[in-house]
């Protein structure tokens, strides 16, 4: 059987440790970070993360902001908020639950988010800089990734790492900072042949394709670190159940660690939320951040 590699074992000293650096913030500049949450519709899913976030910003003593848009919202009106934000002194994080309804442009939304609020990191001028090495704000769910990677492993220097998935959101970036890390890197996605042979090569295989255990025990090679992204609901015995893109009875039978869904990758995604949050703060206010 495979090590568990448990996010909330992680998360939780993080926030604490976030928490720690909020109470000098407070008392000696009188900053309290603040965090908006854009909500557009009522999608039970994303209502269910932007809480999670609403509670774990409100617990670790960070404001928190939710703005709620009705699913009919045009652009307009989603960017004038936007603006309004990004002139907040209030605001240091701006994050819009994604997905968005069709008639609104995301991808104009995002870059319409000043980039040095971005704490989701998906603003181009925040790609653009982790992609090159420099200072950016990254996307939460990958950084969560690499830190349970180094956590449990250590030095990544020279593993084979493979991505499954090429989000601009999870897969993509998760290989700029495997790469960062002195891995090989390969991005897989739903063209490339032969999956199972390709993942059958990683010590590191990471997959965010968003299909309910696509991943079997067989594509693995054994003792590899398994980091499973996937959310899926699937309805199983008459109730609904949260399973990952991979397969995790056979997959735990041969990885030598593999994440939980869920308790795995989640609650490291919020957590860094806060600590995007945090770093954004401080950069906004000249502040060193200790990472
Ligand atoms: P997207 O739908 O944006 O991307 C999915 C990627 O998987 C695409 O690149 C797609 O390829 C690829 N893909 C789909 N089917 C296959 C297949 N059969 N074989 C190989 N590749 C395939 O999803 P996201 O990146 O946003 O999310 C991925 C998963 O991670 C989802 O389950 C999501 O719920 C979860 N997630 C979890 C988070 C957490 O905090 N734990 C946070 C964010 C997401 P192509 O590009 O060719 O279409």
């Amino acid at each position: 059987m495979s090590k568990l590699i448990d996010g909330e074992k992680l998360a939780a000293p993080l926030c604490n440790a976030i928490e720690e650096r909020l109470a000098p913030l407070r008392q000696r500049q009188g900053i309290t970070p603040g965090l908006a949450v854009v909500l557009v519709g009522g999608d039970s899913a994303s209502e269910r993360y932007v809480r999670k976030k609403q509670v774990r910003a409100e617990a670790i003593g960070m404001n928190s902001f939710v703005h709620r848009l009705a699913d009919s919202v045009n652009n307009r009106a989603l960017l004038t908020l936007i603006e309004q934000l990004n002139h907040d002194p209030q605001v240091h994080g701006i994050l819009v639950q994604l997905p968005l309804p069709p008639q609104i442009d995301a991808s104009r939304v995002i870059r319409a988010i000043h980039p040095d609020k971005d704490v989701d990191g998906f603003h181009p001028l925040n790609a653009g800089l982790m992609a090159t090495h420099g200072n950016a704000l990254i996307p939460c769910t990958p950084l969560g990734c690499l830190m349970l990677l180094e956590h449990h492993h250590g030095d990544l220097s020279g593993q084979r790492a493979v991505v499954l998935g090429r989000s601009n959101i999870v897969g993509k970036p998760m290989a700029h900072l495997l790469l960062r890390q002195h891995c090989t890197v390969t991005i897989a996605h739903s063209r490339t042949q032969d999956l199972a042979a390709l993942c059958r090569q990683a010590d590191i295989l990471v997959a965010a394709v968003g299909r309910p255990r696509l991943v079997t025990g067989d594509w693995i090679k054994p003792g590899a670190t398994v980091i499973d992204v996937g959310i899926n609901r699937i309805e199983s015995d008459g109730r609904t159940r949260l399973v990952g893109d991979v397969d995790f009875v056979t997959a735990s039978e041969v990885a030598g660690a593999i994440t939980p869904v869920p308790g795995g990758v989640g609650p490291m995604t919020i957590a860094c939320l806060m600590l995007n949050t945090l770093r954004a703060t401080c950069r906004q206010h000249d502040i060193p951040v200790a990472d």
